[in-house]
């Protein structure tokens, strides 16, 4: 074997391992090094060791946290390595938070939409919401690296477009992550809004300790998103988890998809406040679980039963997939087990029973926030840190 051979390996050997790290630290936001001998399968000598060279590269950070009641080491992606942006387009609202790369939210704003909201207006809401969150932090758009968008259709990610017509009206066909580029000037994603819901929830929320998570979206339109093995499963064109577009009655309404009696048209928003006119007058989503919440018969009945038809198709779903857990996010979420108690039912009645790993379905952690937390970690996963660093290095010099 000749001399040059062996360093040449252990270079890349000594390479392979600083990726590892790196990936393991962007993609759950910050692990100690006892939690990154987890999931790397290195040993606690070569983290240390590797963790000290990143630092003192500037790529990560080392801050104490006492996370699980004991005090450790938290590493993190540096925080100086720039901000990212995570958007939240709802059918009723816009959320956006501008956040660090150490994993932390810095500053967040919530507008509502009108119902039907046009796609240039809203993405110039956008726009001016992150120059107004910048500004408020004392931060420039030269600092930003990047910006990721939820939209509540499905993505084909490759090209950014929704790739199912209907579903957002006004927004088929529409290059939503160039025309944001072209306006910021900076890299844009678009995703589904479950999918990057349920990748904050598997990496940083109730979906932590699991690999297999199914994480269900209900709020004014129902979504699921799939995390296989920790990576988040799209699909072929970006479908993969749409549950409010599988039929659950051949005899119902028409769907904004064209299909006939999807479970959206059952546990939609507009399907949820019908039944309830004649009795209760105009309501929002918001109205009616408040007054589910302080104990409304008819309220009350409506979020069950729509927790027990999302159980049903969940135990299709689940039986497919075989997750560890369903998480259940989204504003309908917050109903608790009003909506989760029938939903469980309906799902265990529906499954094989497994002995083995009996699954459970159990409420998210982020809350509302679980979407823009989802795209401020799409932002990190797709941005080159070393990279990101030596530019801002290279800029620094030639200022100089
Ligand atoms: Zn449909």
């Amino acid at each position: 074997m000749s001399g040059g051979w062996a360093t040449g390996s252990q270079t890349s050997l000594r390479e392979a391992n600083r990726a590892a790290i790196l990936d393991s630290v962007k993609r759950y936001g910050g692990l100690t090094q006892v939690e990154l001998v987890g999931s790397t399968g290195l040993s606690a000598a070569t983290i240390s060791t590797i963790v000290k060279e990143l630092t003192s590269s500037g790529l990560v950070e080392v801050r104490p946290t006492s996370r699980s009641g004991r005090r450790a080491q938290l590493v993190t992606v540096a925080r100086r390595v720039g901000l990212a942006i995570g958007v939240q387009v709802g059918t009723r609202h816009l959320r956006v938070a501008l956040g660090d790369f150490g994993g932390e939210v810095i500053a967040d704003q919530t507008l509502p939409l009108p119902s039907e909201h046009r796609i240039d207006t809203t993405l110039d809401r956008t726009a001016l919401l992150i120059v107004d969150l910048l500004d408020r932090v004392g931060a420039t758009l030269d600092e930003l690296v990047g910006i990721a968008m939820a939209v509540p259709a499905p993505v084909d990610v490759a090209t950014g477009l929704i790739s199912v017509r209907g579903v957002m009206r006004g927004w088929d066909d529409e290059p939503v992550a160039q025309v944001m580029s072209k306006r910021l000037g900076k890299p844009v994603w678009v995703d589904n809004d479950a999918n990057l819901g349920a990748l904050a929830e598997a990496t940083l929320g109730a979906g932590r300790p699991f690999a297999d998570v199914l994480y269900v979206r209900a709020s004014h339109g129902i979504g699921a998103g799939i995390v296989l093995g920790g990576r988040l499963h799209r699909g072929f064109a970006g479908t993969a988890g749409e549950i409010g577009h599988v039929q659950v009655d051949p005899q119902g309404a028409i769907c904004r998809c064209g299909s006939r009696g999807c479970l959206d048209t059952v546990v939609g928003a507009d399907a949820l406040l019908a039944p309830l006119a004649g009795s209760h007058g105009a309501l929002t989503l918001r109205d009616v679980m408040h007054r589910a919440m302080a104990g409304d018969p008819g309220c009350t009945r409506v979020v069950a039963d729509a927790g027990e038809a999302i159980g049903a198709v969940l135990a299709s779903a689940a039986q497919a997939l075989n997750p560890q857990v369903v998480v259940v996010g989204g504003e309908l979420a917050e109903t608790g087990e009003m909506l989760l108690d029938p939903m469980r039912r309906e799902l265990r009645r529906g499954m094989l029973p497994n002995l083995i790993a009996p699954i459970d379905i159990v409420p998210a952690m982020l809350g509302q926030q679980a979407e823009v937390m989802g795209a401020l970690a799409t932002v990190l996963e797709n941005t080159d840190v070393a990279d990101t660093v030596d530019r801002a290095a290279t800029t620094r010099e030639e200022e100089r």
